[in-house]
């Protein structure tokens, strides 16, 4: 696929170089007129030339005399003063009196030059310029700057193009896309039974998943034309301009079907029109999404355009957008399971050079939860990592190093901790591992570091499942949020002194407990009653309580408890197990990173005192 890209030098460059071309003509047409050169001369000078009849011609206007010398390669110039007799003096003097003495081109070619010709140059240089403008929209009879012009990228086939083979799992999201270029290729099949093609697909999913690279995979597939446009390219500065490209877009596919158009990022503009928004809410984006809407009832279906959209957020879409006949098909591009991470690592780990010997699936288990995108970022920090380090090839390490990069931040050796804050990290960290380690149904360490991030976090326990989970029991849930509470649990316990370090723990704990009570319906006062309703299902956290006040406050008290039971259980289990954990806490603090085997060595190792 190669991209044909509508010329676009910014119109600057127009004007810098139309005011470069002036000047130079400038210059080289009329040196003469910005270069003679007029030597200031007093006005004896100017009665001794005329007594001595070196006088070649002179001209009197208002308050000066230009002259010239007798053969009229030098020009001079005085002033006038009050004197009665110089013309008198001019006429003995045999000099002849000109106008426009100093012009030595004729009046003609003087009129032509500095009237005529700017003038020209000027309309020559802003037709081009209209020409251009008028390109940049994608017709020569545009509107004024092409501003309704749709923009699209229109993608032609060629080889170098992105293959379904490109992307990584996601297998329903390909098979139902595939469906649709076979029906492109090969409508009458279609037809002959008299099955039609939904007009429009909607590819939903988290950030970062691919919805855009299966869109680009689609036109790598079809042999018909692909119009690519970001919902974010109709919202524009001048109202109704929106609608007017909505208008062309779908003019231009008209006429190139079978195609398709791809709008990314549909939420841009389908977001849900909602009355009453103060002052009616925005009428430009009403009226674009409002053309749209027209627009896709108004095209034939059977004609072979297929109209391809992707979002992240596809509860705000107006459900008008939704009804059938319109996006009436719903791609899920989901965040990939196990497999589908090691399969994407894969792909992207075929673009760099990588050691034979690397495990992936270590790697992908390592970066569970992480997007396609994130997945790539890892891949090529891995890459950088390698170079850094002077290597010929990414090895595991790297790898394993860059899943932490891209997921925790990057490390920062430089931040200096003192010696004494470095203790209490290690003993919040390790209490943090011990508490899980020391539950059954909690996942296994796989890594403690002391070693501060960029993201801000001074410390990192690591834990890994062994399978993917999709389930999370209540104990779950509890050991989880007791794990959490394990490091200032810690810090308490040895310290007898609490510090700012917890605060991110604190943050997750309180969203677990309150998730607890008003999503999964694990307490007893409420039970099964939905309090909260989760508003965007893929961009997370932002949800809202369904409940009255006097039910929130219940939540809230009910959600201390049960972290301050949690909490309570972890400084228990660290206090009955205090010697590992300054054990373990010193042995950190020795070496920084400890792997979770060493952690287990150590907690499982006979005890010294016992
Ligand atoms: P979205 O549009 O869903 O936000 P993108 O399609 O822009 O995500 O994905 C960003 C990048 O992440 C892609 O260019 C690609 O490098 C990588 N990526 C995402 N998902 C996959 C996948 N399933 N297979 C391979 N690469 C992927
Ligand atoms: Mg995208
Ligand atoms: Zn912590």
């Amino acid at each position: 696929m190669e991209e044909m890209k509508p010329n676009k030098k910014p119109i600057i460059w127009y004007w810098i170089i139309a005011i470069i071309v002036f000047l130079l003509l400038n210059s080289f047409l009329f040196p003469k007129l910005s270069q003679k050169k007029v030597e200031e001369v007093g006005y004896d000078v100017f009665m001794e030339m005329a007594e001595e009849k070196q006088i070649g011609s002179v001209e009197i206007d208002g308050n000066q005399i230009t002259f010239t010398n007798k053969d009229e390669s030098e020009y001079f110039k005085t002033g006038i003063l009050d004197d009665p007799q110089l013309v008198e003096r001019l006429y003995k003097s045999d000099a002849e009196f000109k106008k426009e003495i100093a012009t030595t081109v004729s009046p003609v070619s003087y009129f032509l030059m500095s009237y005529i010709i700017p003038i020209l140059l000027a309309v020559f240089i802003f037709r081009l310029f209209m020409k251009k403008i008028g390109n940049r929209g994608g017709g020569a009879n545009s509107m004024m700057f092409g501003m309704g012009k749709s923009n699209a990228k229109v993608y032609v086939k060629s080889t170098s193009g992105i293959k379904f083979k490109d992307v990584a799992g996601e297998e329903e999201a390909k098979d139902l896309l595939t469906e649709i270029v076979d029906y492109l290729h090969k409508p009458e099949k279609y037809a002959e039974i008299g099955a039609s093609m939904p007009k429009g697909a909607l590819l939903v999913g988290p950030p970062g998943t691919g919805k855009t690279l299966l869109a680009k995979a689609v036109a790598g597939e079809a042999n018909v034309p692909f119009f690519s446009i970001s919902g974010s390219e109709f919202v524009e500065m001048f109202v109704g301009m929106g609608a007017a490209k909505v208008r062309d877009l779908f003019k231009q596919a008209n006429e190139k079907a079978p195609c398709i158009v791809f709008i990314d990022e549909i939420d841009a503009i389908g977001k849900k029109r909602d009355a009453g928004q103060y002052g009616g809410g925005n009428d430009e984006r009403e009226q674009t999404l409002n053309q749209l809407l027209t627009e896709m009832d108004g095209f034939d279906g059977s004609k072979g355009v297929v109209i391809l959209a992707a979002t992240n957020r596809p509860e705000a879409l107006d459900p008008a957008l939704l009804r059938p006949g319109r996006f009436d098909r719903r791609i899920p591009v989901e965040l990939p399971d196990l497999q589908g991470r090691i399969d994407i690592l894969k792909v992207h780990a075929q673009k760099i050079k990588i050691a034979p010997n690397v495990d992936f699936s270590a790697i992908a288990r390592t970066a569970s939860g992480a997007s396609g995108a994130e997945l790539a970022n890892i891949v090529n920090e891995a890459a950088l990592r390698a170079v850094r380090m002077g290597r010929k090839s990414a090895t595991q390490e790297d790898m394993l190093e860059s899943v932490e990069v891209v997921i925790a931040g990057y490390q920062k050796k430089n931040r200096v901790l003192s010696n004494k804050e470095k203790l209490t990290v290690a003993y919040h960290e390790v209490g943090h591992a011990m508490v899980a380690a020391l539950q059954t149904q909690s996942a296994p360490v796989q890594k403690i570091t002391i070693i501060p991030r960029t993201s801000g976090a001074l410390g990192y326990t690591m834990q890994v499942d062994e399978a993917e989970r999709f389930l999370m029991t209540k104990t779950e849930i509890e050991n989880k949020i007791s794990t959490i509470t394990g490091g200032r649990a810690a810090e308490e316990l040895v310290f007898n002194e609490i510090t700012t370090g917890a605060a991110n723990d604190i943050e997750q704990a309180t969203k677990m407990a309150r998730a607890m009570i008003s999503r999964y319906g694990m307490s007893e006062e409420f039970g099964m009653i939905a309090l909260e309703t989760s508003n965007s299902q893929y961009l997370g956290g932002d949800s809202s309580l369904t409940c009255s006040f006097e039910t929130q406050s219940k939540i809230d008290q009910k959600a201390v408890s049960i972290i301050q039971t949690q909490y309570e259980r972890a400084k228990d289990l660290l206090k009955a197990n205090i010697s590992k954990l300054h054990e373990i806490a010193k042995y950190l603090y020795d070496n920084e990173t400890i792997t979770g085997e060493e952690f287990m060595q150590i907690l499982n190792a006979p005890s010294e005192y016992a």
